[in-house]
């Protein structure tokens, strides 16, 4: 085994052993029930709820309602959207993930009557529930950028990477065309809360490393704008990506919110703060705004006075748990919390959701707490990464310490993001980590 090969699999197991949650190996006899627990969305965090929780309760009848039959493993859109993976590299059948003893509803849900407890379907279907776990994921917003529509992706220079499978890989039709003519690159975030929102840098970072390597640097004219103040929400981070932006010749334009296109004239605009303001490009990377699904908000789960245009689920930070409806939670990119759109704190949130229903069960108050644990392997070339990993205070909370530095592009934090993270991100789907 040479020390590359060592370090692939100090990388994979060393990431297994520390994501395995402790109450995901414990021998602990389920815990007999008869309540009907509705779990809202089969992506990331629905589906690892679900199968913990079937090991934890017998007799409780669980139902998982999400329309979607095709699972997205969204880390890996980036990938797909630099020419490194081919689309069916992040889908898989949702039926593949849900464990026996879990009925899966493949409907849309369009109402929750929290004083009723009942959540009602699409097709009319209305069921009862004891606990409720709210995880139906995000909306991307794409109509709020005026004149852009998904269809438009793949050409004229357009991308939008977030969109799923298809988009990402029209997104690099496009992001190749540009790395191979040259010109200008603008590349875009959304001024709402967003879910990695390191995937936007990555996308920039990528694309100017594939034109470094085709020998097209001086031919490129690389911007980031986005219409927050910093490049990153953790201080440290957003110094270091600052340094490395002007290593590269990556310019930005800070306070500017991308508002509409004319794919005709290559010509984007964005809300400057005191007015708009037009810019030409050749290429453009379009990252809509985000929002909580509708029926979160006209459910009146919605926080009432915190990102009132976003529509986040109002919770505990800490617990996850709504504040006025204690049966209901939020799990993942739905939930109204200061951090942690991500994966990876989906698999930290989890844990926490399921010991507070199963304490609830017994009768008792549940003991884990979620610290806004978020992480972000940050691609910053082809074969180096940062991995970078904070909680809800900005510390940084490195899982190697000692081994993985932070804020150094390395090899091996490019491997977590290749090889190790897809292996953890089943493994939490399926409960295990
Ligand atoms: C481009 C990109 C890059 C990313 N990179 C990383 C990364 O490197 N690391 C990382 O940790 N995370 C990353 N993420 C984020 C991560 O994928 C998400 O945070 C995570 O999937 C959130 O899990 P979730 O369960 O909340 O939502 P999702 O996994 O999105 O699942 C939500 C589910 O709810 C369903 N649903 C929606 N509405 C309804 C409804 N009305 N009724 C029923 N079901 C509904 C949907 O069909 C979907 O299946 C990335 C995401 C993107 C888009």
């Amino acid at each position: 085994m040479d020390r590359r090969q060592f370090l692939t699999a100090a990388v994979a197991g060393g990431a297994a052993a520390s994501l395995v949650s402790p109450s995901a190996e414990a021998q602990v006899s389920p815990v007999q029930t008869s309540a009907r627990i509705v779990i809202i969305g089969a992506g990331a965090g629905g589906t690892a709820l679900a199968n913990r929780l079937v090991r934890r309760l017998e007799g409780a009848q669980i139902t998982l309602i999400d329309p979607r039959r095709e699972h997205l493993y969204q880390p890996g859109l980036t990938l797909v959207a630099a020419g490194l993976k081919p689309g069916g590299y992040v889908v898989s059948d949702t039926a593949k993930w849900l464990p026996e003893g879990v009925t899966w509803l493949p409907e849309r849900v369009v109402a929750v009557d929290a004083e009723a407890k009942t959540v009602s379907t699409e097709s009319g279907e209305t069921l009862g529930y004891d606990w409720l776990v709210v995880a139906p994921g995000l909306v991307l917003d794409h109509d709020a950028i005026e004149g852009f529509s998904l269809d438009m992706v793949g050409e004229n220079g357009i991308g939008a990477l977030y969109a799923g499978p298809e988009y990402a890989a029209r997104t690099w039709a496009a992001a190749s065309r540009f790395v191979e003519d040259g010109g200008t690159g603008l590349f875009t975030r959304p001024s709402t809360e967003m879910k990695c929102a390191g995937a936007p840098l990555k996308h920039t970072f990528l694309i100017d490393d594939i034109a470094r390597r085709a020998g097209n640097a001086g031919r490129m004219n690389m911007v980031y704008a986005a219409p927050q103040a910093t490049l990153f929400g953790v201080p440290i981070v957003a110094e270091k990506v600052r340094m490395l932006f002007e290593d590269r010749g990556v310019d930005t334009m800070m306070n500017r919110t991308l508002t509409g296109i004319d794919a005709g004239a290559r010509r984007a605009t964005f809300a400057t703060g005191s007015g708009s303001e037009e810019v030409e490009y050749d290429y453009i990377h379009v990252v809509p705004p985000q929002r909580a699904p509708d029926f979160v908000r006209r459910s009146g789960l919605s926080w009432a006075d915190r990102w009132t245009d976003q529509g986040w689920v109002e919770c505990d930070m800490a617990t996850l748990r709504h504040l006025r409806y204690p049966e209901v939670f939020a799990l993942g990119d739905v939930a109204g919390v200061p951090k942690g759109k991500t994966a990876a704190s989906v698999k930290w949130q989890v844990p926490v959701v399921e010991d507070h229903i199963v304490a609830g069960i017994e009768g008792r108050e549940g003991t884990e707490t979620y610290d806004g644990y978020t992480s972000c392997p940050m691609i910053t070339r082809i074969g180096r990464a940062m991995l970078v990993e904070f909680d809800y205070h900005d510390n940084l909370v490195p899982s190697f310490p000692g081994m993985i530095a932070p804020l150094e592009e390395l090899w091996i934090s490019w491997l977590m993001k290749e090889v190790a993270l897809k292996a953890t991100y089943n493994a939490m789907l399926r409960g295990r980590a």
